[in-house]
């Protein structure tokens, strides 16, 4: 698999799951949040799979529990079509601001 350069959007939402580092986002979530469409982000979250996501200083881990729809119920878990993924924070840059905003809606 050839490595492909992240788009200026995709490290927008790289650095958004970076700021809500250790909570998983499944992508419809994910997008909620961001306020995008879905399918970019379903795409991210495939990389995220595989090294690119580490390539681009992110640490990531894919296919995890989304808070928001495991805690809306087993009906709303494992929404089906997204993916679930969580930033393990940008690699050898230490964190600082400490900063766990809830997102809203
Ligand atoms: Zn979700």
């Amino acid at each position: 698999m050839e490595a492909m350069p992240l788009s200026p959007e995709e490290m927008w939402a790289l650095q958004f799951l970076d700021r809500h580092s250790g909570d998983w986002y499944c992508t419809r979530c994910w997008a909620d949040a961001m306020r995008t469409a879905v399918r970019p982000l379903y795409r991210l979250s495939v990389l995220m799979g595989t090294d690119q996501a580490l390539l681009a200083g992110y640490e990531a881990k894919a296919d995890g529990p989304c808070k928001v729809h495991e805690a809306k119920g087993p009906r709303a878990g494992g929404v089906r079509g997204t993916r679930c993924v969580r930033s393990l924070g940008k690699v050898a840059v230490p964190r600082n601001d400490g900063a766990a905003k809830e997102v809203g809606r």
